[in-house]
C-alpha cells in the first residue's frame, strides 16, 4: 500500500508559506491549491513567529538580544494582524491559523501575548541554543554542517518552550540531527514526562523526519497525543506524510485506532495558560 495514503491525518498542524517565513517556498494561494485537490480536510498555516519581528538583514544577530522583541513589536504586530486577517479569509476553506513560536535566548518568546487566542494552534519549536550562536556567526543556518550541541541547554530552552502555553512541541529532537547525534534515551523520557506535564502534544514531523519510532512508542504508551506533520515549505513538500505512516505502523496504530491518539486544534484559539 502506498504510504502516503494508508493514514488519513485528517489536519497538517505545520505549513509555512512565503508571504510570512523567510525559508517559505509557496504562497497561500499554491498551499490552498495543493489543498483543494490533495486535502487533508484542516491545513493550519503556522509560519516562524520571529520572522515577523526581526530586521531580515541582521539574521543571526538578534537570537539573543534580549531588547530586540521590545523594539520591533509594533511592527511585527501589524504585520501579525496582516496575516491573521489573511487566513480568517480562507477559513471556510479549512485553513486554521497557527504560528511557530521562537524564543529569544535570554528572553521569552517571539510572541505578543495578547494574541494568544486569536489562534487555532501554536507550535513551540527549539531551532536554536546559545551554543550555536558562534556557528550561526560563521555559517548561518547551514544544514550540511554538524552544528554544535550541549544538553544542559537543550533541556533548559526544551523546559522553557513546553512551559510556556504552546499546544505542540515542533520536530522535538530535530537539534541532535543537526549535530550529528543520536538523542539518549534518558532525555528522552524527560522530554516525554515534561510534555505530558505541560499538556503538550507531540509532532511527527515529516519534513525533518523527528522524532524516531523510541520516541513515539514510549510517549503513546504515556498516553500523549500525537500530531502528524508535512511542516511544507514547498508546493513538492505539499502533503508529504510517509514518516508518519512508518513510525505509527511500527507503533502499532492503524487508522482504525489512529482518532485516539491524533491531537485535536481547537477551534477559536488556543488553550490559554
Ligand atoms: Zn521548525
Ligand atoms: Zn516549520
Amino acid at each position: 500500500m502506498n504510504e502516503t495514503m494508508e493514514y488519513d491525518f485528517d489536519f497538517d498542524c505545520h505549513t509555512h508559506t512565503k508571504e510570512y517565513s523567510l525559508c517559505g517556498e509557496m504562497t497561500l494561494g499554491e498551499l490552498l491549491a495543493q489543498k483543494k485537490t490533495r486535502g487533508p480536510r484542516l491545513v493550519a498555516v503556522t509560519d516562524h513567529s520571529s520572522h515577523f519581528y526581526y530586521p531580515a538583514e541582521t539574521l543571526n544577530q538578534w537570537l539573543d538580544k534580549p531588547g530586540v522583541f521590545e523594539s520591533r513589536r509594533e511592527k511585527g504586530n501589524q504585520k501579525l494582524e496582516e496575516y491573521l486577517d489573511r487566513l480568517a479569509a480562507v477559513r471556510d476553506q479549512g485553513i486554521l491559523t497557527g504560528l511557530e513560536l521562537d524564543y529569544i535566548i535570554g528572553d521569552g518568546l517571539f510572541f505578543d501575548e495578547k494574541y494568544r487566542r486569536r489562534f487555532d494552534v501554536l507550535i513551540g519549536s527549539v531551532h536554536w541554543l546559545p551554543c550555536m550562536l558562534p556557528f550561526f556567526e560563521k555559517h548561518g543556518g547551514d544544514h550540511s554542517r554538524h552544528c554544535p550541541f550541549d544538553l544542559g541547554e537543550f533541556i533548559h530552552w526544551t523546559g522553557r518552550m513546553l512551559e510556556s502555553g504552546i499546544d505542540v512541541l515542533g520536530h522535538p529532537t530535530n537539534l541532535y540531527k543537526w549535530a550529528g547525534l543520536e538523542p539518549d534515551t534518558r532525555t528522552i523520557h524527560w522530554m516525554i514526562d515534561a510534555a505530558k506535564a505541560n499538556h503538550v502534544a507531540v509532532e511527527i514531523n515529516c519534513a525533518h523526519k523527528d522524532p524516531g519510532e523510541y520516541f513515539i512508542q514510549k510517549w503513546l504508551e504515556k498516553g500523549g497525543k500525537i500530531v502528524c506533520s508535512s511542516d511544507a515549505h514547498s508546493p513538492a513538500q505539499y502533503g508529504e506524510y510517509s514518516h508518519a505512516g512508518k513510525i505509527l505502523r511500527g507503533c502499532g496504530v492503524s487508522q482504525a485506532n489512529l482518532k485516539e491518539v491524533l491531537f485535536v486544534p481547537r477551534k477559536g484559539g488556543s488553550k490559554s495558560v
